[in-house]
């Protein structure tokens, strides 16, 4: 395969604590073994699998719907073990792996200190959030406290899609999720949902009160670049509350790549954002084969500085790898 000349580093890789996918019942899609088998590695088969592919680093961050669907009695404690256990297996290979931890969002302030012995303990690179927390969005201000202190430790959360809530389910997909249940999924469900969530959190004024707060959005921006021009300027018609989404979007927001291998797709998230605020990532094993993310990176119409700032330079500074 060809692999572009300088380090990559993938940012939205995922796997599967057994502790954990022991509370998920009858949420998730069916999938091969395969899988399953990946998802549950943290040593040599997923090592194997980045080499094929010329991956040097992955962050790694549990699969949906993580801790976000537990409650406060169970995901404080959870929360902390499977952190730790990440820890010990980014400890192990140093060199290869990187986490974002799970935070137990049903009680907003353990999560946020959460987040911080994650931070400072195990030096995770900041958080995932998958979807909404218990059928709540996580711009409501009772879940502030995990903004702030990431903002203060300055690292990112990643807001990662999860199942739309039931009664979005029930009402948009219900009809067409038998014969097509990725229509509830990454077809077009899991992006409405984590792109609400991702406008709500403006629309909250979270990012004035935490101006330096940055949030990770995978899929390339979960469409939002794409629809840029057209959110801002009708919230910015008479009768809004004064915002510039723009600003707080291209300012705030990083992107990855992760499961959408689209020309046309990145160059509109780079004529938007900027270059510097997109990330490599796969979304591995979910996307069950790293090279063809990596093959679609080389030939991508960019310049090789620009290509190298997406595949690993910006992980870097972002993240501080
Ligand atoms: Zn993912």
């Amino acid at each position: 395969m060809k692999k572009p000349n300088c380090p990559i580093i993938a940012i939205e890789e995922h796997y599967w604590d057994p502790e954990l996918t022991r509370h998920y019942t009858g949420i998730e899609a069916p999938r091969g073994a395969d899988v399953d088998k990946k998802l549950y590695d943290l040593g040599s088969l997923r090592l194997q699998e980045m080499d094929a592919a010329g991956i040097d680093v992955q962050v790694i961050s549990h699969g949906a719907p993580s801790t976000q669907k537990l409650p406060a009695d169970i995901a404080v404690k959870l929360a902390r073990e499977v952190n730790d256990r990440l820890a010990a297996a980014c400890a192990a290979n140093p060199r290869r792996f990187a986490a974002f931890g799970v935070l137990p969002t049903a009680n907003p302030e353990a999560a946020a200190d959460e987040l911080e012995r994650c931070v400072t303990k195990h030096g995770f690179k900041g958080a995932m959030i998958h979807g909404m927390a218990n059928g709540e969005f996580v711009d409501l201000p009772k879940y502030w406290p995990i903004y702030a202190r990431a903002e203060k430790l300055d690292v990112p959360i990643y807001f990662h899609p999860s199942l739309p809530d039931p009664r979005v389910t029930e009402v948009y997909y219900q009809d067409y999720a038998k014969d097509f249940p990725l229509v509830v999924r990454p077809a077009w469900g899991f992006t409405v949902e984590t792109a609400t969530q991702a406008i709500r959190l403006i629309l909250s004024g979270a990012f004035e009160k935490y101006p330096n707060l940055k949030i990770i959005l995978g899929h390339l921006g979960e469409t939002l670049p794409f629809l840029m021009w057209r959110i801002d300027a009708a919230l910015r018609r008479p009768g809004q509350k004064p915002l510039s989404f723009r600003d707080i979007f291209s300012k705030n927001f990083y992107l990855t790549t992760s499961g959408f291998f689209s020309n046309p797709a990145l160059l509109c998230c780079v004529m938007e954002m900027g270059v510097d605020h997109l990330l490599f990532a796969v979304d591995w094993p979910f996307v069950p084969d790293n090279r063809p993310a990596v093959e679609w990176m080389n030939g991508v119409p960019l310049s090789d500085e620009d290509k190298a700032k997406i595949l690993s330079g910006n992980a870097r500074r972002l993240l501080r790898l």
